[in-house]
């Protein structure tokens, strides 16, 4: 563990490692493989202490996989090609059911979009795990970003007993409600 950054802004860095006798999975087809090389060492954000940013800093594995080529390994913790560990994103997700996302956004000094993929993985997670037969009432609302030059498209569960982010779509046309 080190200090980084400087003291107006001070960072944590903890280098994390496989286990020894830890096998690569293939991020393609989710096989254990033969490691092929290390990439460079990353940073991923973790769940902030007191104020202070957290990084784990790990340097992936490749794989060589038969079925799919040389591929970077399976990093459950990490939040597919963000630079953010799981355990941030839903750090960064439940407070964004409190707050907005540009207030989470602030509040954890770390960017909107990282705030708009934490929830996204949120309700992907959740719609994975959850039975929709019991909705009865929908609501539909849109957000701007990247200086209103994007959209997205949220939709709401709205019935009395229970109110919840069902899905988030990309734009905001008609294409993007059918699905
Ligand atoms: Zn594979």
């Amino acid at each position: 563990m080190r200090w980084v950054g400087n003291e107006a802004a001070p960072e944590l860095e903890v280098e994390v490692a496989e286990r020894a006798n830890g096998k690569p999975v293939c991020s393609g087809c989710g096989h254990h493989r033969p490691g092929y090389d290390r990439l460079a060492k990353r940073r991923f954000e973790f769940v902030p202490l007191w104020g202070i940013k957290v990084f784990l800093v790990y340097a992936p594995r490749r794989v060589e996989c038969p079925s799919c080529g040389i591929r970077v390994e399976q990093m459950p913790w990490a939040m597919g090609k963000r630079p953010l560990t799981r355990a941030y994103g839903w750090f960064l997700a439940s407070w964004a059911r409190r707050l907005s996302w540009k207030e989470t956004a602030e509040v954890f000094r770390t960017s909107w979009e990282s705030v708009f993929r934490s929830v996204e993985m949120a309700v992907e997670w959740g719609r994975a795990h959850q039975d929709l037969s019991g909705v009865q009432a929908i609501g539909i609302d849109e957000i701007a970003w990247k200086k209103g030059h994007k959209y997205l498209t949220l939709v709401y569960q709205i019935d009395a007993h229970c109110k919840r982010l069902l899905w988030i779509g990309k734009e905001r046309k008609t294409k993007t409600l059918l699905r």
